[in-house]
């Protein structure tokens, strides 16, 4: 095997802080808005494809505008080393999220070119659509049609100027009944790797660059209905009450004590109060609940704790309680082969690393249905995402690229899974 030189880290940069450009709102504090299929979002995508075209990468993209850029390894029949992410954004988004993982991408394989390096296995760099959902509130579209798991009703999702996806595909130049032409066959992809920034600040508080992930959460969420009675809030003794509102607080209170004891997260994210006066008192409470846990079993634990307690303060305070479920995605663990090789890229830069579970959800969570699974995570600053404020530093980015681009090598040289 080659030795391989460092990725150039003000390369890198200059393409993060040329992408943060597209989408950018008038002043710093708007931060970059490029929600899924919106022109600045064109624009980005076709900023990559230059990218990727200036690095020698065979170009295409899929019927969903998944973006591909395909380095041809020496034996093209063997299974695609896959990586990348996605440059998406919410509403007043960041400039590192997903962008890190498909411009480090580039400069992983741009390096290796340019060292002289074809890896064995074929490298596909990919830039998925719709990551963040914020549009059509769904997600992970990009790399749920790669995944086979879209059917047509994700066509009749509309963004809140009410037009479908099946409008916005169609002004975008796509032909949307052609989306399951995205699906890709397992047998075709033998590892997919992503690096992300981490957005939470375990990273910063251990002082360490970069983190290796073991498991993705998944995400299940609630739409919790509570039905008390609306009544005077002066000639309404509390003894008498079905105040709606006092239910959702102890009810808010057993989503933590659940998350607490099974060593998951809960939040109650959005909550509305009816009929909202105040001299009423509420009669109609209705909230979500996000719940994450790297096993499944004990995220199902404190579900059923939580549908437990909402029981019991039924009970207790004559209201009812009426629990949706609205999104249930099964965590997912990380390849122990995957990880090896990030830790052996890591030993050999002298880039010290930390273990650790991904709270947020990434394409890496669709795309383990499909293949093996690993994933980067890279430093953010105070934690913060999903705000102009999102930071990661230009060292920070260069050494997440560094082990990007070392486990992509050890991954495409791999011998055993020629199958
Ligand atoms: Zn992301």
């Amino acid at each position: 095997m080659q030795t391989m030189t460092g990725i150039d880290q003000l390369r890198l940069w200059r393409t993060l802080m040329d992408l943060r450009q597209i989408g950018a709102g008038a002043t710093e504090a708007d931060g970059i808005t490029r929600l899924a299929f919106s022109p600045p979002e064109l624009e980005a995508k076709a900023y990559i494809r230059v990218l990727m075209e200036e690095c020698g990468l065979d170009v295409y993209t899929d019927a969903v505008g998944n973006v591909f850029g395909v380095y041809q390894g020496r034996e093209p029949d063997l299974p695609v080393i896959m990586t990348g992410s996605h440059v998406d954004s919410v509403i007043r988004g960041g400039a590192f999220d997903g962008t890190l993982g498909v411009l480090g991408a580039i400069e992983a394989v741009r390096t290796m070119k340019e060292a002289g390096i074809r890896p064995r296995r074929t490298i596909e760099i990919v830039s998925f659509s719709d990551e963040e959902g914020t549009r059509f509130g769904a997600g992970y579209m990009g790399s749920k049609a790669l995944a086979g798991k879209l059917d047509d009703r994700f066509l009749t999702l509309t963004d809140q100027e009410g037009e479908s996806y099946e409008t916005v595909l169609t002004k975008a130049g796509y032909e949307p009944s052609a989306y399951p032409k995205a699906k890709r066959d397992s047998r075709e992809i033998g590892a997919f790797l992503e690096m992300h920034i981490e957005q939470g600040r375990v990273l910063e508080e251990a002082d360490i660059a970069a983190g290796i992930v073991t498991t993705i959460q998944g995400p299940l969420w609630l739409q919790v209905t509570i039905e008390g009675a609306a009544d005077h809030a002066g000639a309404t003794p509390m003894a008498i009450r079905k105040d709606a509102s006092l239910a959702m607080a102890e009810a808010m209170l057993a989503v933590e004590e659940a998350a607490v004891t099974h060593g998951g997260v809960g939040t109650v994210g959005s909550l509305k109060v009816k009929p909202g006066g105040i001299n009423i008192i509420p009669g109609e409470v209705v909230f979500t609940v996000d719940m994450r846990h790297g096993d499944t079993t004990l995220r199902d634990r404190m579900l059923t704790d939580i549908e437990a307690s909402f029981s019991a303060i039924a009970g207790k305070r004559g209201v009812s309680f009426k629990t949706l479920v609205t999104k249930k995605e099964p965590p997912a663990t990380c390849s122990e082969d995957i990880r090896a090789s990030i830790h052996q890229a890591a030993n050999t830069c002298g880039i010290p690393v930390k273990d650790m579970p991904c709270g947020a959800g990434h394409d890496a969570l669709i795309m383990s249905t499909v293949t093996r699974m690993g994933m980067i995570l890279v430093r953010s600053q105070d934690g913060i995402s999903h705000n102009p404020q999102e930071w990661t530093s230009q060292e920070d980015c260069a050494k997440g690229t560094e082990l990007l681009m070392r486990t992509l090598h050890s991954l495409a040289e791999e011998r055993g899974d020629e199958a």
